[in-house]
C-alpha cells in the first residue's frame, strides 16, 4: 500500500519525514522508510489518522471540510487596515518601517476616499455591517500631527456601525482619551505592542 498524492510531504531530516493529510487535517511525522516498506503497525497507525480513506470517507470528510468553510466564511470579519502615518516617536532598531517613517501622513481628503472607497466595497459585496472593521495602524497611528485623523476615522465608522480596534506602541493614548471615550461603542480593541516586562521593553523600544 502506498500513500495517495493528496498527502503532502516535508523532508524534515535524513530518517523523518513530516506528512500533512489535508483532507482530515492530520500531521504526523514519519520516517522516511515509510514511503516504500510499510509494515502492518505503520499502515495500522496511518489508518488511524485518516491517511486512508475508502473513496466514500473521503467524500464525506470534503463535504464535512466544505460545511467547515461555510460557517467560517459567514463569520469572519473584513478588516480594512487604514495607516494614518508611517511617523512614530520610538526608535526600534527591529522596525522594518524605518526607512519610510517621514513625511507619510494621511489627509482628511484621502481618508474621504479610502472611506468611501471601503464603503463601496461594502455594497458591492454585501458585506454586513457587523462584519466590518477599520484596523487604524502605523508607523505608530497616533502620532499624527492632526487629532482630526482619528476623529474622523472613528466617526466615520460610528456612522455605518463598523468597529475600529486601533494598533499602538501606548505612548500617545493619553491625548486621545476624550475621543476614545467618546467612540467607546465603536472601538472593539487596542493592541498595544509590548515587548516583555519594562526594563526589556524599554531597551528594545527607545524614545527617538
Ligand atoms: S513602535 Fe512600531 S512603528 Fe514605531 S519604531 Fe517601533 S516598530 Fe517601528
Amino acid at each position: 500500500m502506498k500513500l495517495s498524492e493528496s498527502i503532502i510531504r516535508y523532508p524534515l531530516n535524513k530518517e523523518n519525514i513530516l506528512l500533512i493529510n489535508p483532507i482530515t487535517g492530520a500531521i504526523d511525522i514519519a520516517p522516511n522508510k515509510i514511503l516504500t516498506q510499510m509494515s502492518e503497525e505503520d499502515k495500522n497507525y496511518l489508518t488511524s489518522r485518516g491517511y486512508f480513506l475508502s473513496g466514500k470517507e473521503r467524500l464525506s470528510a470534503l463535504k464535512n471540510l466544505q460545511k467547515t468553510y461555510e460557517q467560517h466564511s459567514e463569520n469572519v470579519p473584513y478588516r480594512f487596515y487604514i495607516l494614518t502615518t508611517l511617523n512614530c516617536n520610538f526608535g526600534c532598531p527591529i522596525c522594518y518601517e524605518k526607512k519610510t517613517l517621514e513625511n507619510s501622513e494621511a489627509t482628511l481628503e484621502k481618508l474621504e476616499k479610502i472611506i468611501q472607497a471601503i464603503h463601496t466595497f461594502q455594497q458591492e459585496h454585501k458585506i454586513e455591517d457587523k462584519k466590518m472593521n477599520l484596523i487604524i495602524f502605523g508607523g505608530e497611528p497616533l502620532c499624527v500631527s492632526d487629532k482630526e485623523i482619528i476623529h474622523y476615522i472613528l466617526d466615520s465608522a460610528a456612522q455605518r456601525n463598523w468597529e475600529v480596534i486601533i494598533v499602538t506602541n501606548g505612548s500617545r493614548v493619553k491625548d486621545f482619551i476624550d475621543l476614545f471615550v467618546k467612540y467607546s461603542k465603536t472601538i472593539s480593541g487596542f493592541r498595544v505592542t509590548l515587548d516583555g516586562p519594562p526594563e526589556i521593553h524599554d531597551a528594545r523600544r527607545p524614545y527617538r
